[in-house]
């Protein structure tokens, strides 16, 4: 694909003190001009930036999130269970996940491609629930540390967090890293009943649990670019 051949949308903004310029992943080029730059340049501006712009695009392009590519996927591999599953799209009147045997099948009204997100969002969180919290709630009696409630979300920024009441969360996106990973960040949280920051008792605590917890933690920093693109929509995204 061309970078010309993209959408572009001008934003003008009062606040803005000098242009920007954004690639939005399945979107487009967005434009932000202060109040003195006038919308006929912004053909000047792209040319001056597109060595930028083929750079971003061939990222987008390589995670299937160049403006255009529909985001939706046709499988959902999932490491931690060692799973694939299969997705069919159908059009129907209203939006709806069936899980099966076979895999899923999505019945979305035409162009809703985020509805389609938003849906395999909430089966992931299901699925969440169902292997993660058993999973967590194991961890913790094996290595005797009280907790109290489990949760699976699909939280924007982080992999998991701990509740000044002991309620851990988890976010379902680790569903798609291997289970070593996915024990990592539970261990993580479980140390953070003991020790409330990161400090050197924490970090003591969880490399004697895991002691490969710097290589973990740098895959895991790298897992979360590599998430596919579905994951992370938030209703309201582009206007897809
Ligand atoms: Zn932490």
């Amino acid at each position: 694909m061309h970078w010309q051949s993209i959408p572009v949308t001008v934003t003008r903004s009062l606040r803005a003190r000098k242009v920007w310029l954004k690639m939005r992943s399945c979107q487009g080029i967005e434009v932000v001009l202060p109040y003195r730059v006038s919308a006929s340049e912004v053909p000047s501006i792209l040319e001056r930036h597109r060595a930028w712009l083929l750079e971003r695009l061939s990222e987008l392009t390589d995670r299937g999130e160049a403006p255009g590519q529909n985001p939706l996927p046709d499988e959902v591999r999932l490491d931690f269970l060692d799973r694939r599953f299969p997705v069919r799209y159908e059009e129907g009147s209203r939006a709806e996940l069936h899980a099966g045997e076979q895999g899923l099948s999505v019945f979305l009204p035409s162009g809703k491609v985020g509805a389609g997100a938003t849906l395999l969002q909430m089966w992931l969180v299901d699925l969440g629930k169902t292997h993660l919290i058993p999973f967590c709630r194991e961890l913790a009696a094996h290595h005797d540390v009280p907790i109290g409630g489990v949760q699976v979300r699909n939280q924007g920024g982080r992999w998991g967090s701990c509740s000044a009441r002991l309620t851990i969360s988890l976010n379902a996106k680790l569903l798609f890293l291997s289970a070593p990973l996915v024990r990592n960040v539970v261990l993580h949280e479980l140390c953070h009943v003991a020790h409330r920051n990161h400090g050197p008792a924490f970090k003591a605590a969880l490399r004697t649990l895991d002691p490969l917890t710097d290589a973990h933690e740098g895959q895991m920093r790298k897992a979360w670019e590599n998430l596919p693109a579905w994951t992370k929509w938030r209703r309201g995204d582009g206007t897809v």
